[in-house]
């Protein structure tokens, strides 16, 4: 998982990637909280998703990102916890 200083490259919520690079795999968003988001709902402008680490909103606190490509762990399935979208699928 990259972690919140390479997360901070990227300045703001609306320049994150929806895939890694090289490899177009999907990225799923890692929260303070421990929760997963998939890309489009970090995008979600309605979500109060923010890169502050030092924001309130737990939950919405952008801790890390990774990608599912290669990882046992989500082998099949990884489940956005907000729109209970699968990001293996989709
Ligand atoms: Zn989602």
């Amino acid at each position: 998982m990259l972690n919140a200083q390479l997360i901070e490259q990227f300045e703001t919520v609306a320049n994150l990637p929806h895939y890694a690079w090289p490899g177009g795999y999907a990225l799923q968003y890692v929260m303070s909280d421990g929760g997963t988001l998939c890309a489009a709902c970090v995008h979600d402008t309605s979500n109060p998703v923010t890169l502050d680490i030092n924001g309130d909103d737990e939950g919405w606190i952008i801790a890390g990102v990774q990608t599912l490509e290669g990882s046992e762990e989500f082998e099949g399935e990884a489940t956005c916890d907000h729109c209970n979208k699968n990001m293996w699928t989709d």
